[in-house]
């Protein structure tokens, strides 16, 4: 059983052999670090840390090489506007790497609230101007590029004479020609879809360096090319990033890539589709971003309630990643719900006690059932990880563990070696692969504890008919979001 992926440059499902036999090498385009990162964004790294963590899981020995882009990305996609940090520094009054510093800083605590694993190597753009003025000069020098007055513009029409050049996503020269505007009297470059490596500084720019061109800063695509090359090779696995980012940025790497080493940089393009919002992609420039701390306070007029990263997370998972994803409070209750449920059965069959490890199933239709269920989950997550299938096998076998809690089938209706793996399997997806984590802190010891302690409490002000102080406890637990649950059998169980 091998590992598909979904290839955007071939449009299929392709095997994954990586370049060099167990390992891999992938690079995922980071934040614009100029403002907060919203939701669409997080979507987008979530999304990559579960393909970091699986491709681990698999036993690959991953380098996982995701930017900060902290220069050159200017407001338009094609060197129009300004540059994104230089102008909210200039109105900040502020120094443009404090802008990149405070954002920074708060992209890593989204990331780490999420429970996203840090990359192997996070690069900036500002700590590789000599690499990127290297590969610009190689990029001239190989006759792709031309300077006009102090700017370095890659040349598409001769690039695109000799091979295609909008390949990853399927378009034809004359499409994107008819997509972009016509060059204005003062433009100086030579076609309509070259785009900008160095761009000259005017004398008041807040971000400048030297260069054999003059004083100027690198263009946005260059970075990425000069810093997966650096840390990856000419050659690597896999190339991520939003689907956004196809149509120009990505295509501009595999052609300066092509015009500098001969080869397109990845093997593989992988692509995350976009989280909507009323049909809508979330984006910063369109002011439909939800901030992470909007929705975890619920603070947010479309919010009716907070939800957690980890329900946040949870939600996201439950959706392919190339599929698009529309956020929404029924969405999130549901997701806050399913996540519960599913974490419950979990505790419930982490505590299932094996006692004769050879046991063999006593229902022999159940227990091969049950087999090839937990084998979907290598399955799916084979066929271009497909998280949301492995949740939909977890849950169909959620009743099965309920069951067996409440003593509606016999454990040893299973082989023990079912067991086993079942309770081997459902740790690794939960926790290893989406890097979900005990929010309800199920399994602390401690809560238990406190927990028990009340439970007494209340009973014994039953028995005394003091229910003030009964309904007192009941309340004020269920006001925390810790419900009481009165058995049948006399006994309390409590959820939260
Ligand atoms: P940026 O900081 O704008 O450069 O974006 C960082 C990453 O988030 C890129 O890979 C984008 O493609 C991705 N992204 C931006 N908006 C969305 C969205 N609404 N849904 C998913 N990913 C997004
Ligand atoms: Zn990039």
């Amino acid at each position: 059983m091998s590992l598909k992926i979904y290839n955007t440059i071939s449009r299929e499902k392709e095997e994954f052999k990586p370049v060099t036999p167990e390992h891999v090498g992938m690079y995922v385009c980071g934040p614009t670090v100029y403002s907060d990162v919203h939701l669409g964004n997080c979507r987008t790294f979530i999304s990559f840390d579960i393909i970091y963590r699986y491709l681990t899981n698999l036993g690959y020995k991953v380098r996982y090489v995701r930017n900060i882009t902290d220069a050159g990305h200017l407001e338009g996609d094609r060197d129009e506007g300004d540059d994104k940090f230089s102008k909210i520094a200039r109105l900040q009054q502020v120094e443009p790497m404090e802008i990149v510093q405070k954002y920074t800083l708060g992209f890593h605590h989204v990331m780490q609230l999420f429970n996203n694993l840090p990359p192997s190597i996070e690069p900036t753009a500002t700590g590789h101007i000599a690499e990127q003025i290297e590969m610009t000069k190689h990029i001239i020098a190989n006759g792709y590029a031309y300077e006009v007055n102090g700017t370095i513009y890659f040349d598409v029409e001769k690039y695109s004479k000799e091979q295609p050049y909008g390949i990853l996503t399927n378009r034809k020269l004359e499409d994107l020609l008819e997509g972009t505007r016509e060059l204005g009297g003062q433009d100086e470059k030579r076609g309509r879809l070259d785009f900008a490596l160095w761009i000259k500084a005017s004398p008041e720019h807040l971000m400048q360096w030297p260069s054999p061109w003059g004083m100027g800063f690198p263009g946005w695509h260059i970075e990425c090319s000069a810093m997966s090359e650096k840390y990856l090779g000419k050659k690597f696995d896999i190339h991520g990033g939003g689907m956004d980012l196809a149509a120009t940025h990505h295509t501009n790497e595999i052609a300066q890539s092509q015009a500098c080493n001969h080869t397109s940089p990845a093997n593989y393009w992988m692509h995350t589709n976009m989280l909507t919002v009323n049909g809508t992609r979330m984006s910063k420039s369109l002011g439909n971003g939800f901030l992470p701390e909007e929705l975890f306070t619920g603070n947010h007029p479309l919010l009716e309630k907070a939800y957690s990263p980890m329900t946040t997370r949870f939600f996201m998972l439950q959706t392919h990643y190339r599929s698009t994803l529309d956020f929404s409070n029924e969405a999130l209750q549901a997701s806050e719900k399913g996540f519960k449920r599913l974490w419950e059965a979990y505790e419930v069959l982490k505590k299932f006690t094996i006692i004769n490890n050879d046991a063999a199933a006593k229902d022999v239709e159940l227990n091969a059932k049950c087999l090839q269920i937990i084998a979907a989950f290598d399955e799916n997550m084979n066929d271009d990880f497909n998280t949301a299938k492995v949740l939909a096998n977890m849950f169909e076998l959620v009743p099965l563990i309920n069951s067996i809690k409440d003593g509606l089938i016999p454990a040893d209706a299973l082989a023990s070696s079912t067991l086993i793996l079942m309770q081997q399997k459902f740790k690794a997806y939960i926790e290893e692969v989406f890097g979900l984590t005990d929010e309800f802190n199920l399994s602390d010891g401690k809560l238990s504890g406190v927990m028990e302690l009340l439970i007494d409490i209340r009973k014994e002000a039953k028995s005394k008919k003091d229910f003030a102080t009964s309904d007192k406890i009941r309340n004020q637990l269920t006001a925390i979001g810790i419900n009481l649950k009165d058995e049948k059998d006399g006994g309390v169980s409590w959820s939260v």
